[in-house]
C-alpha cells in the first residue's frame, strides 16, 4: 500500500517503523500526519532530531547522555554521595531513580547487558571503565539495578563476581520487581520498595 506514495514519504515510514511500538501502519499515520501539518512542523522535527544527534553525546565517567563535553551534570555535581554506583542497562533507569529521588550517589550505564544468545561478552560492558572508577572513587557500594531477565541477572552475576574480587560490596534490588522486569517501567512504589530493601549480592 505504501508504494503509491512519494519515495521520500516511503522512507520516513520506513525510518519510524524502527521505533519500539511502532509498526508499519503507525509509521505511516505518523508519516502522513507530519506530511499533512506542513513545511514548518517536519522543518521543527528534523531540526530536534539533528540537534539531538549532533549534541548529545556518553558521559565520560558514567555513560549516561550529556551535553556537557565531559562529565555529566549528576557526575560532575559535588553535592552527590561520592562512594556509590548504581549499575543500570539504560539511561531510561536513571531519570526512573531520579525521578523517584531514591539515590544519590552516581550511575554507570551499561547500555547492552550480557548475553550468550547475542553474543554480547563483557568486552561490550565497558567493564574496564567500571573498575577503573571502582578503584579511584573508593566505592563502598556497588547497587546493581539491572533487570530481572536473563541477561539481565547473568549481567548481575558476572559484574558481582569481579566486583567482590576488587573489594566492593554488591546489593542488588530487592524482589518485587517482577520477574522479566526492567526497573524503567515499574511504579513509583514498586521501585522505592525493591530499591530501599535491596540485599547483599
Ligand atoms: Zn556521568
Amino acid at each position: 500500500m505504501a508504494e503509491t506514495l512519494p519515495r521520500t514519504i516511503q522512507r520516513l515510514i520506513k525510518v519510524l517503523s524502527k521505533l519500539p511500538g511502532v509498526g508499519n501502519r503507525t509509521a505511516m499515520r505518523y508519516a502522513l500526519h507530519l506530511v499533512r501539518a506542513g513545511g514548518e512542523t517536519l522543518l521543527e522535527v528534523a531540526s530536534a532530531v539533528t540537534d539531538v544527534a549532533q549534541s548529545v553525546r556518553l558521559c565520560d565517567r558514567c555513560f549516561a547522555l550529556t551535553e556537557n563535553p565531559g562529565a555529566c551534570d549528576i557526575c560532575a555535581d559535588p553535592r552527590r554521595a561520592d562512594g556509590r554506583i548504581c549499575i543500570v542497562e539504560g539511561f531510561g533507569d536513571v531519570i526512573a531513580l531520579e525521578s523517584a529521588g531514591l539515590f544519590n550517589g552516581r550511575y554507570f550505564v551499561l547500555h547492552k547487558l550480557l548475553s550468550p544468545l547475542k553474543g554480547i561478552g563483557p568486552e561490550e560492558l565497558h567493564i574496564d571503565r567500571l573498575m577503573a572508577r571502582v578503584k579511584a572513587e573508593q566505592i563502598v557500594e556497588v547497587v546493581l539495578a539491572t533487570p530481572s531477565t536473563t541477561d539481565g541477572e547473568t549481567t548481575a552475576t558476572y559484574l558481582s563476581r569481579i566486583l567482590a574480587k576488587a573489594g566492593a560490596r554488591v546489593t542488588r534490588l530487592a524482589s518485587g520487581v517482577p520477574v522479566g522486569g526492567s526497573i524503567e517501567y515499574l511504579d513509583h512504589m514498586t521501585l522505592t520498595r525493591a530499591f530501599q530493601d535491596r540485599k547483599d549480592f
